[in-house]
Order: structure tokens, then sequence, then C-alpha cells
């Protein structure tokens, strides 16, 4: 087995195979650019080596600067994870030349399966089924528009050097054909230096369903049953499961067989999977062969309970499969969704930012897949991936229902996600029933994204969240529960914002544990208790919630009862909350003192520069004034008493909004 391991990638990925090494004592090197200098795949490894600038093409594309690590190092093998190099079989053939085995396929399995067009024609060769079509080197306008008359409509344009979604485009008649086909070959020049293209016929109400295969280098090959990946968006998957809800025990038998076939006929050794297309029939087609390990192989290894990177190693270092055919079992149900930093609302666009805090699911069942961290920034240099959440239960109804608790649980502050879609997606009926096919997303994307409107119980809930932390802050001030309670007979005050930017004013009255909130003119009365960490309940209307609160400053995320809420929650008169709404209109006190006069009274017509009220502390006198011409709504204190620095005092409402 290896002792040093130089691991080509960064992220989530990084991580993972960085976590096997740990387990079977191997030593692992960390290579990273500019952009990740404090990168958690960079912090946790044993070693780590620069590479160069955030460009991946200059950093993580760099063959030379990779090599150049590897032998600095000492590493005996590199890992390329999946993306960056993980499929350019020069990479491959330049670290058996340096000396450092690749831990992947042959070069020549990864040239064989690299060209859609040459995969395919090797497949039906070797007798596995693939979507009908052409492909074939002649590119001309007059052949491809001649094939694509025989082959029918609709049928899809698909790069030969293709992967990700680019360079694909589904033409629906004879005359979208031009167009579409000029804009494949733009995007396939562009992504990957190469306009060569393919037609297929489009496979209507598909699902995609790939087998993860391994072969080793003493010509056993196995497959380790399917994933459904039907879950797409720009033909990029978004959720993944094992096993298929599709598949009877036959088709799935059939296809495993030809997914081995598959990777026989290129000597396939290392880990690889088998995309298969499959029609509303079941009637089953070659795709593609991705020759790496792919992103969603956690399902996979939750339901076989094998190490899919351990068994990569030993591959590599020359081992036999640990299992064969007939001991490969699968038991339990597993889905993992893609967390993404994308704004799903315009189009999926990726979305660059920094994550202010995250939090990630812990229940039973769960597993979290990330490489960031509170702070890390999501630049737009690399994939938008912030993390795969993997859910298993015993059947797929328990696993539904572990994803719906697992994506309640998780937060993203800082930055838009595709988090509103996945829990859209997770309590969606069709999803329940497994009845599905790749579009899905797009077809369902405006149920998938409606937002339950905010409830009592879940701002009663966030309303208790702030109040304790109001206690905690102000801990023997005039702002202790006592005190918010007294000098604040006029209770206080909070905004509520929901998602489309509509607001409702709430008071309160009572204190952190006992509270009346009025919302919307409606009083409710609400008992609250903090269980511990991020759970509290609340008890309303005759009703106890169990309610999960999550903030960071203003941004709240509430949840319970499998909805989630989210929404900012500001108190003009919160001190040092850092919530604090306009100075000009809610004028606070800018020092601890005691109030000496007051000069105006609620209703009172007030001018920029008018004297609102006195204090005294810190041995001087300071006079409060309007900032802006309005009329005071309330006043928060009274002559003689008491207030802590940043207290608010008084709440003018403009004239002017
Ligand atoms: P899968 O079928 O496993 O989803 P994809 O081809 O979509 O595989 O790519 C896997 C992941 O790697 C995606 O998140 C994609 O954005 C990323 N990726 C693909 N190609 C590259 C590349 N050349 N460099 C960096 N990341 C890449
Ligand atoms: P990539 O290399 O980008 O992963 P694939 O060939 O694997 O490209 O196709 C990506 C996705 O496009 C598939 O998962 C599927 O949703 C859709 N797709 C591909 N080929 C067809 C087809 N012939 N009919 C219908 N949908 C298809
Ligand atoms: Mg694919």
């Amino acid at each position: 087995m290896f002792k040093k391991i130089l691991i080509a990638n960064r992220g989530e990925i990084a991580c993972r195979i960085r976590r096997t090494c740990n387990r079977l004592g191997i030593t692992t090197v960390a290579v990273y650019s500019d952009a990740d200098r404090h990168a958690l795949h960079v912090q946790t490894a044993d070693e780590a080596v620069y590479i160069g600038p955030a460009k991946a093409a200059e950093s993580y594309l760099n063959m030379e600067r990779i090599l150049a690590a590897a032998q600095q190092t000492g590493a005996d093998a590199v890992h390329p994870g999946y993306g960056f190099l993980s499929e350019n079989s020069e990479f491959a053939r330049r670290c058996k030349r340096a000396g450092v085995v690749f831990i992947g396929p042959s070069p020549e399995s990864m040239d064989a399966m690299a060209s859609k067009s040459a995969a395919k024609a090797l497949m039906e060769k070797s007798g596995v089924p693939v979507v009908p079509g052409y492909h074939s080197d002649d590119q001309s306008l007059r052949t491809l528009e001649a094939e694509a008359k025989r082959i029918g409509f609709p049928l899809m344009i698909k790069a030969t050097a293709g992967g990700g979604g680019k360079g694909m485009r589904v033409v629906r008649a004879a005359q979208e054909f031009q167009d579409a086909l000029a804009g494949a070959k733009r995007e396939a020049k562009n992504a990957f230096a190469d306009d060569c293209v393919l037609l297929e016929k489009y496979i209507p109400q598909p699902r995609h369903i790939e087998f993860q295969v391994f072969g080793d280098r003493h010509g056993n090959v196995v497959h380790l049953f399917e994933r459904e990946c039907s879950l797409q968006r720009r033909f990029q998957k978004v959720v993944e499961e094992t096993p298929s809800p599709f598949l009877d025990e036959r088709t799935r038998q059939n296809m495993g067989d030809a997914a081995v076939a598959a990777a026989k006929a290129v000597n396939y050794v290392n880990a690889g999977t088998i995309e298969f297309i499959v029609g509303a029939d079941k009637s089953f087609h070659f795709m593609e062969m991705n020759t790496r390990l792919q992103v969603e192989h956690p399902i996979t290894e939750e339901t076989t309970g094998l190490d899919l990177v351990e068994w990569q190693l030993r591959v590599a270092a020359g081992g036999k499969l640990p299992l064969s055919q007939n001991q490969i079992r699968q038991h339990a149900h597993a889905i993992e969704v893609r967390l993404y930093a994308e704004n799903v609302e315009k189009g999926f666009l990726p979305v660059t930012g920094r994550i202010e805090t995250i939090h990630l699911p812990q229940g039973e069942g769960t597993r979290v897949d990330t490489g960031v961290r509170d702070g890390d920034e999501i630049s737009i240099h690399y994939d938008p991936m912030i993390a795969k959440i993997t859910v298993s239960g015993k059947d797929r109804a328990e696993a539904v229902k572990r994803l719906q608790q697992a994506l309640a649980e998780t937060a993203v502050f800082g930055l838009t996600t595709n988090l509103p879609l996945l829990r859209g997606i997770a309590k969606h009926s069709d999803f329940a029933t497994g009845r599905f096919d790749t579009g899905f997303i797009e077809r369902a994307l405006k149920d998938l994204l409606a937002r339950p409107r905010l409830s009592a119980p879940a701002i009663a809930a966030a309303v208790a969240d702030e109040l304790s932390a109001l206690d905690r802050a102000t801990t023997g001030t005039p702002w202790t529960a006592d005190g918010w309670h007294l000098s604040g007979q006029h209770g206080l005050r909070f905004l509520a914002r929901e998602h489309d930017g509509s607001e409702h004013v709430l008071h309160v009255t009572g204190n952190t544990r006992a509270f009346t909130l009025t919302l919307g003119g409606m009083a409710h009365e609400v008992s609250a208790e903090h269980l511990g960490g991020t759970a509290w309940t609340v008890a309303l209307e005759g009703k106890v919630h169990v309610v999960e609160v999550l903030h960071h400053g203003a941004e709240m995320q509430v949840a319970f009862d499998t909805q989630t809420y989210d929404f900012g929650l500001t108190s003009p008169y919160a001190p040092g909350a850092g919530r604090v709404a306009d100075e000009a209109t809610h004028p606070v006190s800018p020092m601890p003192g005691r109030v000496v006069a007051v000069h105006v009274k609620p209703g009172d017509k007030v001018e920029p520069g008018q004297p609102l009220l006195v204090l005294e502390g810190m041995k001087m006198e300071y006079t409060v004034k309007a900032a802006v011409a309005g009329s005071i709504q309330e006043l928060f204190c009274a002559e003689s008493d008491m207030v802590e620095a940043e207290a608010p005092l008084v709440d003018i409402k403009p004239d002017k909004d």
C-alpha cells in the first residue's frame, strides 16, 4: 500500500479522500492555489504545497506544478478526485513517466471513453445498447442535417468531448436544428476546445440511471449497483439515490450485466461509472462512461457499506478487488442532495460570496461531505458546490423523511443557495412516490419553490430566541428580562421581513418565558422554553411546537413540522445586537446615564434639531435631538430612568418615508 498520496484536487472531494487515507495510515499532501491558502482541505492535510494562482488553468490543472509537488514531497501516488485532471489521459501518462502512480484507470481506457462518439461506437461493437443516432467523423452541415432528419425529432446534439452538461441542446423540430447546432458547437469550442458533435434520439420522459463499476489489474470487473440521477437542472445532477425506485429486479440485472460488459470492453481498472438513459418503457441505452470517482459515490458507500476510495487505493496499488460480484450486497436506501451556491430563481445562476455561517445536519443516518466552513468564500474560480448531504434509511420512505429533517436543519447564511429547491423536492408528492423524470425540476419549479407564509409560531420562536439573546447581552443593566418588562411597558417592537419583501410589525410584552405577541392586530399568548442548542418549544393557541431556530444577525431560519421559514427579524431597540434600524427615526442613548428631562410625548410633532430629551451621565449632560421631521410614536423611557448606551429612547414616525 502507498505511504504518501498527493491529492490533486480541492474542496469536499479532497477532504473526502484524505479521510480514507488517514484511516489507512497514509500520509496526505494537499495542493492549493492562491484562493485556497486557508481552505479546509489544506488545513486538514499532513502536508501542503502551493501550486499557483487562483485560476484553475494555472494551478489545479497545471500538470507540471502538481507533478513537481508530488516529487518534492516524495508522494508515491496521486489521487485526482473528480473534475480537474481526473479524466485527463495525458496527466495519467505523465504520472507514470514521473514514477508516481495515478489512482485511476489506464490512459488507454480513458482515451477509449473520452469521446462520446468513439465510446458509443465501441459499445455498439460490444453489444451494449446505445441511444440510436449519429456518431461519426463527418461533421459537414449537410451530413448532420440529413442524419437529423433520419433520426427524427426531438433529438439531442451533444459535444463529443462534453461533460458537465455543456455543449448540449435538445432540438424539437427541423427548423431549430441549425441554430441549436451553432450554439452547441460554440459552447463546445469554448469549454473543450473541440466542436465535434454527435446526434442522438431524444428519449422522452427519460430517467438517468448509472452503474458504479470497478475493475482490478487481475481481470476482475464488478458493479456496485445503480444510482438514479434523474433530478437534474441544466442536464446536471441535483439529487441522486439508490436503489432506483424505477427499476425492477430484471432490468437491474440486465443493466448491471451491460455495465460490466462495457467496462470489460475497455479493460477497465479502478472506479468508473456507466451512465444509461432509460425510457418510460424501461428500455436502457448507454450514454457515456465517466472514468473516475463520481460526485455521488457516497450513496453507493452508504448502501453497500464499502469505502470506494479505499478500493481505488487497493486496486491502484495492484491489489485484487476485495469482493466478488455475488458478495456485493445492497441494503438500505440512500439519497444525496447537492447544496449549491446558486440562484434558482435566476436560471440556476452560480452565486459567489462569503458563507457567513453554515449549519449542516447531524441526525441519525445523515452524512455530510463538505470542504467549507464559516467565513469561507465561494469564488468565481471553482465549482459552486457547498456540500453534499446524504441520508440513508431502512427503506425509501425513511430516507425521504430523514432528508426532509436534514434539510430543515441545514442553513447557509450570507449567500443564496438552492436549499429552498432541495426542500421543495424532498417534500413533493411525486418525489415521495418516485414518479419523476429528468424534466421534473423544470416542470415543477414553481411548486418546488413555493414557500410557506410566515406563521405566528414561527415568529414566536424567533422572538423567544431574540429575547433570550437580549437577556444575555444585557445582564445587570436596565435591559434584563425584567428590565425590558419594566421600562418597556410599551413592549418591544420587531419587524419581520419575508422572502418576498412583505413586512410584519410585531409588538411583544412580557418576558422571555411568557410573552404576548401582537401580530396583525391579533394577540397571541406565548410561553417559550429553551431546550438547549438551537431547539425551543413554543406554546400558543393550545399547541406546543418543537422548533429549531438558527440565525446570523438579523437573518432567521425557523423550522418545525418539516416547514422551514427564512425571514429577517429586526429589532430597532436591541442594544448592541447589531440590528439597530435607522437611528434618525429611532434615536438611541449615546452613553449610559439617567434621563433628566423628557420634552416630548407620543403624538407630538417634531422638527429636525428639536430637543427630545436630556441625559446625564459620565459627568456631562447630553440633549438628544430629532434628526428628522415627524411625529413621536412611542417613548421608551421616562424622567429619572437609567438607560444603557445604545438603549432605544424614542420612536419617530417620519413625515416622509
Ligand atoms: P457527475 O456526473 O459526477 O455530476 P460532472 O461531469 O457533472 O460529473 O462533474 C462533476 C463535478 O466536477 C461537477 O461539480 C462539476 O462542476 C465539476 N467539474 C467538472 N469538470 C470540472 C473541471 N474540469 N474542473 C473543475 N471541476 C469540474
Ligand atoms: P455529460 O457528459 O454532460 O454528463 P451526458 O451525455 O451524460 O452528458 O448527458 C447529460 C444529461 O442529459 C443526462 O443525464 C440526461 O438528463 C440528458 N440526456 C442525455 N442524452 C439524452 C437523450 N438521448 N435523451 C434524453 N435525455 C438525454
Ligand atoms: Mg454524464
